[in-house]
């Protein structure tokens, strides 16, 4: 098993700003993992909040050895492997897992999807980011994303009910909402839990800092809207501990080593009766299609990699009516541009 890779710098088409920061590209590195002739493809988007960057990339990577590894792959021993190697990295350890999923349904000649159970008659809608921005732009955006059924809107700053009411005067969709651990005082988030609630928000992601579980856990206890751990919620180990604090997690493969520890995650969620979002970072087709892939297992799905970005080097994944569309393909069905 060989592996390849080479850092691409994928540039959205705004600067994306959330709680907390503002960026105009997002580092990915694009990896291929080669085994009897068939080539895997993976992704990793390394945002900076989770501390990695293409030199922690590389310098995993130069430790990752997988001649080892054989079909049919042993997913539970490949994370055991990676994680053995070193802790944190998980966006390199999914470029390897998305990979080895890729390879292994073109081994198999069947899509990603069907590993899973996924069907394309419980794909859920997907919904469209607006990042703060000018009430001109966020217009304009709304306006643009018009292929979405779903607007998320990026919350958490004092300016929140402004950018709700600005997106409310081009478009009466449903919302979802992202405060990015943004808001701090806990009557504050309350009142906005049920402001948003009138404003036809369908979920709310980590209203307070993910290191507060007593305050997030406060305000889901009062929440007409469910709650969604993201920032606190990263691996399978987190999913246990989300219960009592939010109402459903927000799963992205780029936090949990990939899909395999990706569907346990969502199998743990359901064992304990908690919804799952399956959310992403910037990125191209290849972990978009990973996500799809998984999407039918989750009640709601925020995979807007390829509508935030300029220059994905592969064709857009198929997409009607606001939901992505699985494919017969073996593997993700990765198309080259
Ligand atoms: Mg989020």
């Amino acid at each position: 098993m060989k592996i390849n890779w080479r850092p691409y710098q994928l540039e959205l088409k705004y600067p994306f700003t959330i709680s907390g920061f503002s960026r105009t590209a997002t580092p990915l590195i694009l990896l291929e993992v080669e085994y009897e002739g068939l080539i895997g493809l993976g992704e990793a988007s390394m945002v900076p909040y989770l501390g990695e960057n293409l030199e922690t990339a590389s310098a995993f990577l130069s430790k990752v050895d997988l001649s080892w590894l054989n079909y049919p792959f042993d997913f539970d021993e490949l994370i055991n492997y990676l994680d053995s190697i070193a802790d944190g990295n998980p966006a390199v350890k999914a470029a390897i897992d998305i990979a080895l999923h890729d390879l292994q349904g073109k081994i198999e000649n069947r899509p990603c999807h069907t590993f899973f159970g996924s069907k394309q008659e419980n794909m859920p809608l997907t919904s469209q980011t607006i990042g703060m921005d000018t009430s001109e732009m966020i217009r304009k955006k709304v306006l643009e994303a018009r292929g979405c059924k779903i607007i998320k809107v990026k919350v958490g700053s004092e300016k929140d009910k402004e950018l709700v009411e600005t997106i409310r005067s081009v478009t009466d969709k449903p919302l979802f909402a992202d405060a990015n651990q943004g808001w701090k005082d806990l009557g504050m988030a309350k009142e906005m839990t049920h402001w948003l609630y009138e404003k036809g928000v369908l979920l709310i992601e980590q209203p307070m800092p993910k290191h507060n579980p007593d305050a997030n856990a406060r305000v889901m206890e009062q929440s007409p809207i469910p709650i969604i751990g993201d920032e606190s919620v990263q691996r399978l180990r987190d999913v246990k501990k989300a219960k009592g604090v939010y109402h459903g997690i927000n799963i992205k493969l780029m936090k949990s080593a990939g899909m395999h520890e990706a569907f346990q995650m969502i199998q743990k969620a359901r064992e304990l009766d908690m919804k799952v979002l399956i959310g992403c970072m910037s990125e191209t087709s290849i972990a978009t299609l990973a996500g799809a892939a998984l999407a039918p297992l989750c009640a709601w799905a925020d995979l807007d990699g390829p509508f935030l970005t300029k220059n994905n080097p592969y064709t857009n994944p198929g997409f009607e009516n606001g939901k992505y569309v699985l494919k017969d393909s073996p593997g993700l069905g990765v198309e080259v541009l």
